[in-house]
This record gives C-alpha cells, sequence and structure tokens, in this order.
C-alpha cells in the first residue's frame, strides 16, 4: 500500500512522492520509525535532491542505513538512507542549494527494497511530515530563530512570526554586531555561517575565524565586506 503526498519541498527528483511507510511513534521522542519510506513516480526509483540549502554534515556506510547523506539546516538536520552504492555525489563540507542531486535511491543497508529513507533530526528524530508538506518551512523557522536570538541578546520583544518586518529590521540596525560581539544574536549568525559552509565554532563570541566567515561571505553574496553584521548581511544569511 502507497499513499501519493502533496509535497512543497521534494528530496526525490521527479517530484512524485509516494509514501510506502510512515513515521510511527508509540512514545513521544521514541519513534518506532525513525522516518519516512518514499518511492518515486510509477513506484519507481529516482535521484534523491536536497530538500533545502545547507552543508554536508556526514556521508557513509553503515550496515543499517547503507549509503547514506546527512544534510545540516541550522534548526535540524536531514537525512536520507539506503541510497545505491557508488551513487554519492556529495561530500562533507559541501553546500548545496534545495533541489541539488546528493545520490541515487538504493536498497543498501537494512531493505527489504529499493526505497528512500527521509528522516529529520533536531536533538533526536521526529516527524518528518511537516518539512516536506509546508511551504518555506526552513526559512520561517531560520528567521524565527533570528528573532529568538535578537529577544535574547537585546530583549527586543519581538514578535516570534518567521517574518521579517519593520521591528525586526530595526532591532538588527541598532545592533549591528562585529569582532567583540558576544551574544545569541552573534551565536545565530554563526550557525548561519556553519550552515552556508564556513565551519567555525558555534560559541556566540565573534572573533578573528567569525570576522573572515563574514568577509567571505559577503564577498561571495556581493556585499561591502566589512566583517561587520547588519540587515543587508543577515537578509542574505537567511535567504541562502
Ligand atoms: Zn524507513
Amino acid at each position: 500500500m502507497s499513499s501519493m503526498l502533496d509535497v512543497k519541498n521534494p528530496v526525490l527528483k521527479n517530484k512524485d512522492h509516494y509514501l510506502t511507510s510512515d513515521y510511527k511513534t508509540r512514545n513521544p521522542g521514541r519513534p518506532t520509525h525513525n522516518g519516512m519510506d518514499l518511492i518515486g513516480m510509477n513506484r519507481g526509483l529516482d535521484y534523491i535532491i536536497a530538500i533545502d540549502s545547507g552543508v554536508v554534515s556526514k556521508t557513509g556506510y553503515d550496515s543499517a542505513m547503507g549509503y547514506y547523506v546527512n544534510i545540516y539546516h541550522g534548526e535540524c538536520t536531514s537525512v536520507y538512507f539506503h541510497m545505491k552504492k557508488d551513487s554519492i555525489r556529495v561530500r562533507a563540507g559541501d553546500f548545496l542549494n534545495k533541489g541539488d542531486i546528493i545520490g541515487y535511491m538504493g536498497s543498501t543497508g537494512r531493505s527489504t527494497g529499493p526505497h528512500l529513507h527521509f528522516g529529520i533530526k533536531t536533538t533526536s528524530y521526529i516527524d518528518p511530515k511537516p518539512y516536506l508538506l509546508t511551504n518555506n518551512i526552513f526559512y520561517k523557522n531560520r528567521v524565527k530563530a533570528l528573532q529568538t536570538s535578537l529577544n535574547n541578546s537585546y530583549n527586543s520583544k519581538l514578535v516570534v512570526d518567521g517574518i521579517i518586518g519593520t521591528m525586526t529590521t530595526l532591532a538588527i540596525k541598532n545592533n549591528p554586531i562585529k569582532l567583540g560581539s558576544k551574544n545569541n544574536f552573534v551565536k545565530f549568525v554563526q550557525q548561519q555561517l556553519y550552515r552556508v559552509g564556513y565551519p567555525i565554532a558555534v560559541d556566540g563570541n565573534f572573533g578573528t575565524n567569525t570576522e573572515n566567515a563574514v568577509k567571505k561571505f559577503q564577498t561571495r553574496v556581493g556585499i561591502s565586506s566589512d566583517g561587520i553584521v547588519g540587515i543587508d548581511t543577515v537578509k542574505k544569511l537567511v535567504n541562502m
């Protein structure tokens, strides 16, 4: 038995996704099946693509997971299991755009037939369905994390709604961060820099490594590379 999903953020290149086994949980936080099993159009094989932008955190082989890829998105990590041997075309540290091909569906590891086991991990595995089915969920979660970090750092009292409006813009314009800054907003920016491919410490201390990463990022996106994180840099970061 399989059913077709109305997917907004595809993980299969040909867009049609059939669910063959759902995420199941007996107790909250203790899933008995910690992801969703998917197959492609006409119950078939397909290329596997990145659900959203992020940096490849790990690839490898495991007797249960088979050939696998993990992608770090900041607020969560997406995982792709049972891929075809020798089909993985990314490596740890690569920055990926949403939709980039990472490999091909297979049946490696503990698997009875070709499928993709797709999962989302925060501190533990959670139900990945909202991530597949909700428009802009990754972007909105990033902006919510930004707003929370600004509230924590400056008592900005922003509504955590995932939208960069007037108040969020003002909170950043009033509090640009640079070498020597130290707070949760710095930590958020470091997490995003890590996500887009700069492996720096995410510790809330704006040191020279963070400054260099900021300058490189600013050059990459074509804005003034002054090493200071203001509204322009933040907007480029959350949109990447
Ligand atoms: Zn599975």
